[in-house]
């Protein structure tokens, strides 16, 4: 099986982005599998992340001919082409910084604020906020992402479906900050795509979630900006 790896170096000369093609003698493995044989019988320096191998942690997401997948649970095929996750900086080959997609986090408010009027849930309330509780924090829907290519400072399907797991949890004692943070560049610049949904190996929502948070957008008072300018998100 022969699979093509983007390398990247910032010190490599010329051309600091390259695939480079491997040949992996096995079969019925996993890409991190893979990974880890060209890294222990054919090249050292190839450099990745991994943590729990058991699609646990989200540390091993990459793209795979074009989709966010996790090495430790994606079966490779000849000719696959990997590559590592997007509009974050590439720090070595496969390798991101995650700190742009955190900084959505924070921007977002995405905790338990203060001290909370209800100190527990019922089953119930719990099961509401299950599925989101269970983000791996993996970015592979921020990678998914098409906003990115034209906004940069979008706060994207990442920071908004944890926003919405902190909005929609009782114990949540500051929902109309919550609810201000995503406003702009936020829940009303989402083109409903569904392209983070896809990508989500936990199979969360992002984009109901987003749904859900216009919707409690508009019970505290804000409305889509698009319609108010009566350009639908187009510039006339
Ligand atoms: S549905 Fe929205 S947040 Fe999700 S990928 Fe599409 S544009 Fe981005
Ligand atoms: S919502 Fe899904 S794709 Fe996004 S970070 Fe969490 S687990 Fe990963």
């Amino acid at each position: 099986m022969k699979l093509k790896i983007q390398r990247y170096c910032r010190h490599r000369k010329p051309k600091n982005m390259v695939l480079i093609d491997y040949e992996v003698p096995l079969k019925d493995v996993t890409l991190l599998d893979s990974l880890n044989f060209i890294k222990t019988k054919i090249d050292a320096t190839l450099t990745y992340s991994s943590g729990c191998k058991s699609e646990v942690c989200g540390s091993c997401s990459v793209r795979v001919n074009g989709k966010e997948e996790l090495a430790c649970g994606y079966k490779p095929k000849d000719g696959d082409v990997i590559e590592p996750l997007r509009f974050m900086e590439i720090l070595k080959d496969l390798v991101v910084d995650y700190s742009k997609a955190q900084e959505t986090l924070k921007r977002v408010k995405s905790w338990q604020s203060g001290i909370s009027q209800k100190d527990d849930m019922s089953y119930e309330e719990e099961k509401r906020i299950e599925l989101q509780s269970d983000c791996i924090l993996c970015a592979s829907c921020f990678s998914s992402c098409p906003v990115f290519e034209v906004d940069k400072e979008f706060l994207g399907p990442f920071a908004l479906t944890r926003s919405y797991r902190y909005v929609s949890d009782v114990r949540c004692n500051d929902e109309k900050q919550k609810i201000d943070a995503v406003q702009e560049k936020g829940v009303w610049d989402c083109t409903l795509c569904g392209e983070c949904t896809l990508a989500c190996p936990q199979g969360i929502d992002p984009k109901n979630d987003i749904l859900m948070l216009r919707s409690k957008s508009v019970q505290h008072g804000y409305s889509d900006p698009n319609f108010a300018s009566g350009g639908f998100g187009l510039e006339f």
